[in-house]
């Protein structure tokens, strides 16, 4: 059950980025994706799903820190606040754990043969055309959104994310079957740039973020739509550095799947464009999108 690694090496200016398939990642992502109540006839796998449902989403507002928290009221010394959360903590463990356990076996012999195919086949895309492009995109990535990249970033590559979305930043978690090809290239710098966006404000540098979110506030615009805007800015980013550096056909995810328009900002990859090149500043871009997402705003919802 050894976990597959792959080192891309950084640049100057880029990540050094361990990209890690682990079988039994895949294994806790496929059991946690099949609740709470999946149409399958295989006892073991039900007791599986309903071990791992509780264990992630017992019941309560707070996800699993209601039944940690508990704990506290109980403790006379600090010392034993972490003992008891330790407690508990580990109670979720040993509930995960017995999870994969009941489901292991089946998971070997009918499920992983063709999520290891699929794991292959990622790895392949990385290895191939992403592995040489990787530093130049993260490079403009930085430079274009005046970020900072952390110096080393772990990658895992999974199949039936529990996360509809098909990826996410922390820890940085990709299903190859939603993302192939290029698509799996404009995923990994988009999540790559969210952890370099978290790198960034923890060394206190402003990025373009802070330029979208003072014009935001100028126009008086509710706050929730500067991280709209920052976001819909990280999808025409990744997506133009996957066009410049790795294929020229490459289409934006957030083109393909209307997040644009959604985002009141139709005209968002032509606009990146011209920024990349030159043609229009920072400040230009910005003060087009807020007027956009103000102009969609007044609209209302679509
Ligand atoms: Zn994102």
């Amino acid at each position: 059950m050894d976990p597959l690694r792959v080192e891309l090496a950084g640049g100057a200016h880029s990540p050094h980025v361990r990209i890690i398939a682990s079988p039994l990642y895949s294994l806790y992502h496929w059991v946690a994706g099949l609740g709470p109540m999946p149409a399958v006839d295989d006892p073991p796998l039900l007791e599986a799903v309903r071990l791992m449902t509780a264990a992630r989403f017992p019941r309560g507002r707070h996800g699993p820190w209601d039944r940690w928290e508990a704990a506290i009221p109980a403790a006379r010394t600090v010392d034993e606040v972490i003992q008891g959360l330790g407690d508990r903590q580990r109670e979720t463990a040993e509930q995960v754990g017995r999870a994969m356990e009941l489901a292991l076996p089946g998971f070997l012999s009918t499920v992983w043969p063709a999520q290891q195919s699929a794991l292959d086949e990622a790895v392949a895309t990385i290895q191939g055309p992403l592995a040489s492009a990787l530093p130049a995109m993260v490079q403009a990535q930085a430079e274009g959104l005046r970020l900072h990249f952390p110096d080393a970033v772990d990658v895992y590559l999974v199949v039936a994310c529990y996360d509809p979305a098909g990826a996410y930043s922390h820890p940085t978690t990709i299903d190859v079957t939603q993302y192939r090809g290029s698509a799996l290239g404009e995923s990994l710098l988009h999540e790559l740039t969210h952890v370099a966006d978290v790198e960034t404000s923890r060394r206190g540098s402003a990025s373009l973020k802070h330029e979208v979110s003072a014009a935001v506030e100028k126009q008086g615009l509710d706050g929730a739509i500067a991280w709209t805007l920052w976001h819909a800015v990280i999808f025409a980013s990744s997506g133009y550095q996957v066009r410049r550096f790795v294929d020229p056909a490459h289409g934006d995810y957030a083109e393909r799947r209307g997040l644009y328009r959604r985002f009141g900002l139709p005209g968002l990859a032509a606009a990146w464009s011209s920024y990349a090149t030159g043609a229009i500043s920072a400040h230009q871009l910005v003060d087009a999108l807020v007027a956009d997402a103000g102009s969609a705003a007044h609209r209302g919802p679509r």
